[in-house]
């Protein structure tokens, strides 16, 4: 990879919040004719470049539809990533004289904001949601484009929670080192000590939160990180009670405490699919406009809990496909799907919105 291209990835990688979009457009993967397959991806650069690392030496056709440069999930739970994004890729493409069928391959964490019914009356392709990880899709085509359980599950993995962490500690450092160090030269207490503090706590908070994650107790992200600052905001005290540092110290500590696990609970909620998104309803794009959407709506917000109307239930077992936590099972003997375990629910709201007999209901 060129220097320049990694100088790129790398900027995409910390800047990921601000949204990089890429020219919408058709991309050949391989040698693909018109038998191959179709895949659609948000045109966020990260998503598009994870794609295709993963889709080497499977021959097909990718269509980069307009997110306004937002991933998959936060594109199709914000609003950027649509059934009008689709429509308009396969309209201006030419994928129609391209390829001999009609079948589109969506990622299965489009379906929030992507529905395949009317891209089926607007346009009479098959849209099918495939699984949620790149990494599946060879396997996913080789199966003849059926989803194993693994592949429609959504996981949080340590990795995944480091790369995150990565991510807000740059955050926090870009937002307060520099007004830091303009206000250390009017403010003599800002010194070289305290600075090492701030960053020790960031540290502690934004890592320490992720690495235990799925150890504290709740089914909220935003609520785990909380829970966490609150230990951090204790040891805190107690060390100044111990070595008794000065008041100064204490007020600028007990502040940063407080602040990095406002961001990174907030943050948080709704930068991951594995929990419930507050910002993903808004995304980032659109929270960096209107910031009441970052802060403003800053509130301990409980799950709303799935239920479903059995007797309107029609058997689709379209909720089975796209929900990314389990939460369904099928019932053969009557033929109507069923809540397995409600808990693990995340709102996303994919199976309400795709749901072809609206009998879902998140309250
Ligand atoms: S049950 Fe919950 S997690 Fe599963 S698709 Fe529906 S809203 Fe999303
Ligand atoms: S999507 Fe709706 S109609 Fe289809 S199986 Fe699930 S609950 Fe029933």
């Amino acid at each position: 990879m060129r220097l320049i291209e990694r100088f790129r990835l790398f900027i995409a990688y910390f800047f990921r919040f601000v949204g990089f979009p890429i020219e919408p457009s058709i991309i050949k993967v391989g040698t693909p004719d018109q038998n191959s397959p179709v895949l659609i991806t948000a045109n966020f650069n990260l998503t598009v470049e994870r794609l295709l690392k993963n889709l080497r030496g499977i021959d097909c056709y990718v269509l980069i539809a307009p997110s306004n440069g937002i991933n998959v999930w936060c594109g199709a739970c914000g609003g950027d990533f649509t059934t009008d994004s689709v429509i308009s890729i396969v309209k201006t493409s030419g994928i129609n004289e391209i390829v001999s069928h009609r079948t589109l391959i969506l990622p299965q964490l489009s379906a929030p904001g992507i529905n395949p019914v009317i891209i089926k009356k607007e346009l009479g392709w098959d849209a099918k949601f495939g699984p949620v990880y790149a990494k599946d899709i060879k396997g996913y085509i080789e199966n003849q484009f059926e989803k194993t359980d693994e592949q429609k599950r959504i996981t949080f993995p340590l990795k995944k929670r480091t790369e995150m962490a990565n991510i807000y500690f740059f955050i926090v450092l870009l937002l307060f080192s520099i007004p830091y160090w303009i206000a250390a030269i009017f403010l003599p207490m800002l010194n070289l000590l305290l600075y090492l503090e701030t960053l020790i706590i960031s540290i502690t908070i934004i890592y320490g939160s992720l690495i235990v994650l799925p150890s504290i107790p709740s089914n909220s992200g935003k609520i785990k990180v909380l829970l966490f600052g609150v230990i951090i905001l204790f040891l805190v005290i107690f060390f100044h009670i111990i070595f008794y540092i000065n008041l100064f110290d204490l007020i600028w500590d007990i502040i940063i405490v407080i602040l990095v696990t406002l961001i990174v609970g907030e943050d948080f909620h709704g930068l991951t699919p594995t929990y419930k998104s507050d910002l993903g309803e808004k995304s980032w794009t659109q929270g960096k406009k209107d910031m009441k959407v970052v802060f403003g709506k800053f509130k301990l917000q409980p799950y709303g809990a799935i239920k479903i109307n059995q007797e309107e239930c029609i058997g689709c077992k379209v909720c089975l496909d796209v929900c990314p936590r389990d939460v369904y099972r099928f019932n053969e003997l009557n033929n109507k799907a069923e809540i397995k375990q409600a808990n693990r629910c995340i709102n996303c709201n994919a199976c309400v919105n795709r749901c072809l007999a609206n009998c879902l209901i998140i309250e």
